[in-house]
């Protein structure tokens, strides 16, 4: 198979082992920077130019979409799905993904899951919003924040009213999160694949800090995952319509509760911590279901 991939840099742990994997099955890999990917919008004919070319149409797409790009490589994507490619997640799913709160909007209409979370607009409604998630300490976060990066423990009610009053100011758009305590400071990456948790890890926070991102020094190790944790995580991806996913869980008193379903999850904590070919298994998905013109959306809404 034609596949590409698109991401900005093709020395990234995730994009080498996407080629490799591809390489090893067989197939034919590019690698497109999707900054440099572009279209023209013209009636039943759908293209993407690429530094100068048409590209000859691609049986799968595989989207390594960084947050800071969304708007336009989901627009790219889209532009991708309407010439048939196989895009390994859509990119309505991978937007719905990126908003925070849509997607716990969404999770939570199904059952699933979730810590307490409150939304609110009004600096008036502040002294309620606190109040709705169970009083400090609370968990305040940046709806479009990654990697940890605008995620904020209020230990007490008055510096939780002074940082959503400082959010609220900035026009800044946040939800405010009970805090999972009973946490300790971890969480369990799951990789969904299809219908299937292939992986998953603990990682753990570093002494005195709440959040686990690898990139805010956490530790990944390997972790055996409950029934019910297995299958929130499919449950979770499935309802935000993605075929890979990261689902982020807290473990909770309560069971298990979603914080977050990423779409282009990084390979390289999970693949260390596990061992897996997770790469091989995400081009095995492409192999057994990319069909020329098979998406849900085909590029619609
Ligand atoms: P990001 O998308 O920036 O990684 P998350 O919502 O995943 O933001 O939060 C980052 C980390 O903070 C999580 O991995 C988790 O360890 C911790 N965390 C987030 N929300 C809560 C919460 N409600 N209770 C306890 N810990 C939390």
């Amino acid at each position: 198979m034609k596949i590409a991939i698109l991401s900005r840099n093709k020395n990234l742990y995730s994009t080498r082992r996407l080629i490799e994997a591809c390489t090893q099955r067989g197939h034919d890999a590019v690698v497109l920077d999707v900054l440099r990917s572009y279209m023209e919008v013209v009636p039943s004919k759908p293209e993407v130019h690429f530094k100068g070319n048409t590209l000859e149409p691609f049986d799968a797409v595989i989207p390594r979409i960084g947050a800071s790009v969304t708007f336009y490589g989901t627009a790219v994507l889209r532009q991708f799905e309407m010439t048939g490619a196989f895009p390994l997640n859509e990119s309505v799913a991978i937007s719905r993904s990126r908003d925070k709160l849509r997607s716990l909007q969404l999770l939570s209409r199904k059952g699933v899951g979730l810590p307490s979370t409150g939304f609110a607009h009004h600096p008036d409604d502040i002294d309620d919003l606190i109040k709705m998630v169970g009083g400090a300490p609370l968990v305040i976060k940046l709806l479009e924040g990654t990697q940890g990066i605008g995620v904020v423990l209020a230990e007490t009610k008055k510096a939780a009213e002074s940082v959503i009053e400082a959010f609220m100011g900035l026009k800044a758009n946040i939800m405010v999160q009970e805090y999972i305590k009973e946490a300790g400071g971890a969480d369990i990456r799951c990789l969904v694949v299809g219908d299937k948790v292939v992986a998953a890890m603990k990682r753990q926070a570093l002494p005195g800090e709440f959040r686990s991102n690898l990139h805010r020094g956490g530790s990944a190790s390997l972790i055996k995952i409950t029934p019910p944790e297995r299958a929130t995580a499919v449950k979770a991806a499935k309802i935000m319509g993605l075929n890979v996913a990261g689902v982020d869980i807290l473990r909770s008193e309560r069971g298990p509760l979603v914080m977050e379903v990423n779409s282009s999850p990084g390979l390289e904590g999970i693949e260390i911590a596990t061992g897996k070919d997770i790469a091989g298994m995400i081009i095995e998905h492409i192999e057994k279901n990319a069909k020329h013109n098979r998406t849900k959306t085909k590029g619609k809404g």
